[in-house]
């Protein structure tokens, strides 16, 4: 059934594309680090040989300065749905956020409230705690069902005049619900409030249109779907009707309108660069562009396609091997409502996941009880996922007496 499915399966022959595709290991975990492509290795090589070593300072006038823009550029078209000049690879995703939700709440003086989720990621939650108390704000909690997530009546019911900024997950990172990104963004424009939507658990596997759904701002990771590698740096879109209105806090000399006339005052840079503070990270960044120009081959729709795939197969898996065991779906049924992971509950997952790591099975574990199944399109194949799931089956009858 698996080989039937990998056979069928347009996007199969990329996966020899990934280090390691070879191994026996199940990778579900392509949704915290993303595989490395085997092009990746032979460039950073190129990279300290012929450019930096090469090149050496030459190189921010010839193209390192630009890199950031480029690559954002690139990103933009190949899986945000955002025209150029309005993405920018930066800092971390959380040093990201903080500099957006400063900016954006700075850009509607007078209004008093940032509404956010409590099942959103840790780091936006804490980082929007932060910045309500450095600007004298209040934070507006909504509160979800984990094992789903933002409906469009909620966000209905949390703005009003008082909202400044919303702060929310494209794909919840526990349960992988999806949110309705245009419809929620309609909602919170109603009320008069800027959005920022953090993209990292759908950048690259599920297709965002930013600017088709008039998104104001939006953050994400590059290490996820994206496969930028360990602590590879983030993105930032700003709309570009916003890019004169929105200042960061963080007024560092590269995002400075001219870096190089080194004047007496900080003036912001005329485009996206002004999100910028210091030196970009350009040797972090250069994985990404691998992952990009496959993401680009295979087409970001051809993707989820085969996302929605993965997940559904792995829904049926679990049914059919793990519910007898009383393991409960934790993500949505309908895949239109899911992003690119899934995630199965039971008392027992913390020690089923440290089993499976000993099995050469590497899923995530998520509070309460959530074994997270991360199926990166491109580098899983069916095979994979029916495999792993028979090793969670394997592992919970072992651990069950
Ligand atoms: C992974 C993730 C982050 C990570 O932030 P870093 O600064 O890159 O560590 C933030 N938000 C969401 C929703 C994530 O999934």
């Amino acid at each position: 059934m698996s080989l039937d499915l990998d056979r069928a399966d347009p996007l199969a022959p990329l996966r020899d594309r990934f280090v390691g595709a070879e191994s026996a290991l199940v990778y579900f975990d392509g949704n915290s680090l993303g595989r490395p492509l085997r092009a990746t290795g032979p460039r950073l090589a190129e990279f300290v040989e012929a450019e930096w070593g090469g090149r050496l300072i030459r190189g921010w006038d010839e193209s390192w300065f630009e890199l950031p823009g480029t690559i954002g550029d690139d990103l933009g078209r190949i899986a945000l749905g955002a025209a150029p000049g309005q993405t920018i690879i930066g800092d971390s995703t959380t040093v990201l956020l903080y500099k957006s939700m400063r900016a954006a709440v700075a850009a509607r003086p007078g209004r008093t409230e940032i509404v956010i989720d409590r099942d959103n990621f840790p780091t936006d939650r804490y980082v929007a705690q932060g910045v309500a108390d450095e600007c004298g704000l209040t934070l507006r909690w909504i509160d979800v069902d984990p094992a789903s997530g933002v409906t469009a009546d909620l966000v209905g019911r949390a703005v009003g005049p008082a909202t400044a900024l919303v702060v929310l997950s494209h794909v919840a990172y526990r349960s992988a619900w999806l949110a309705d990104l245009p419809e929620l963004t309609r909602i919170v424009h109603d009320a008069g409030a800027l959005v920022l939507w953090d993209v990292c658990h759908s950048a690259g596997s599920v297709p965002v249109q930013l600017d088709a759904a008039d998104v104001d701002i939006a953050v994400g990771c590059t290490y996820k779907y994206l496969n930028g590698g360990p602590g590879s740096p983030a993105f930032v879109y700003v709309a570009e009707r916003l890019l004169d209105e929105l200042t960061q806090p963080i007024r560092g000399w590269i995002g400075a309108d001219d870096p190089f006339l080194m004047g007496p005052t900080y003036v912001p840079a005329a485009g996206i660069r002004r999100m910028l503070s210091g030196t970009p990270p350009i040797i972090g960044m250069l994985a990404l562009q691998d992952m990009l120009a496959l993401v680009d081959e295979a087409g970001i729709d051809a993707v989820r396609t085969k996302s929605v795939a993965l997940t559904s197969y792995a829904v049926d898996v679990a049914a059919e091997l793990l519910d007898p065991a009383g393991v409960v779906l934790a993500s949505p049924r309908d895949p239109g409502l899911r992003g690119g992971h899934v995630t199965l509950n039971h008392p027992l997952m913390r020690e089923v996941t440290a089993a499976l790591w000993e099995r050469d099975v590497i899923p995530d574990y998520r509070d309460p009880h959530g074994l997270r199944v991360g199926l990166s399109p491109l580098s899983t194949s069916f095979a994979e996922v029916r495999r792993g799931l028979e090793t969670v089956r394997d592992a919970l009858d072992d651990l069950t007496p």
